[in-house]
């Protein structure tokens, strides 16, 4: 019987991939491996999240040393901030930049990932990143895959985006901590941006012509 490590990225987007590999009696153990989020209380908050969780599941898990200055070395060259709005000319662009400095954090954490597990005895890592749709899924399985190769186990990889929506209706339904950005202070400045964007789109959508003439700024 394979024995798989399970990366577990947030605790929300753990809710189903566990809930499917207790269910299929695969043995499950889950590592938090995170230097990416920022700040060190954030990380803490999602950390003490999963914890809760996986103690009420009875599952074994472990953190991995949080280190974010090892994290910025390693996924620094690729930093910046490259909000992804539609319509934007520069979204091609931004999303490229952005694509470079995703998969060197995965490269980062999988690494990392994998010489736990070769180093603890498993056969196989795994991920629950694959859930969220906001991810560079085909780039998050050649990583996986790479690191698995370099420590001599076994990538099992699984792609759960379809699972994404039920994800988020049972982590909300166990009253779990939900963040509002993937991880690194980037995406936070990057959804922090997104969000205001999609609300002046909004308020200019409601705005009626009238509205528009009365305050000056009609055709
Ligand atoms: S957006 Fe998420 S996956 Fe990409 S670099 Fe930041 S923390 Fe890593």
């Amino acid at each position: 019987m394979t024995h798989t490590l399970l990366h577990i990225c947030c605790a929300p987007c753990s809710t189903v991939p566990l809930a499917a590999l207790l269910a299929e009696g695969t043995p499950v153990f889950a590592l938090f491996e995170n230097s990416n989020i920022h700040p060190a209380e954030e990380h803490e908050r999602r950390w003490a999240t999963f914890a809760s969780f996986a103690e009420n599941l009875g599952i074994g898990y472990a953190q991995g040393a949080y280190d974010p200055d090892a994290w910025d070395a390693a996924v620094g060259t690729h930093a910046g901030v490259y909000p992804l709005r539609e319509g934007d000319p520069a979204l091609a662009e931004m999303r490229a930049l952005r694509l470079k400095r995703c998969r060197a954090c995965y490269a980062f954490r999988f690494e990392r990932l994998a010489a736990y597990a070769a180093a603890h005895g498993f056969d196989a890592v795994a991920t629950t990143l694959s859930i969220s749709p906001y991810q560079f899924t085909a780039l998050m399985a050649a990583e996986l895959a790479a690191a698995a190769a370099r420590h001599g186990i076994a990538s099992a990889f699984n792609d759960y985006r379809a699972s994404y929506p039920e994800s988020v209706r049972r982590s909300r339904s166990l009253g779990m901590y939900r963040q509002n950005h993937c991880g690194c202070r980037y995406s936070a400045e990057e959804a922090a941006l997104e969000r205001a964007a999609r609300k002046a789109s909004r308020k200019a959508g409601r705005e009626t012509p009238r509205e528009a003439v009365q305050e000056g700024r009609g055709a």
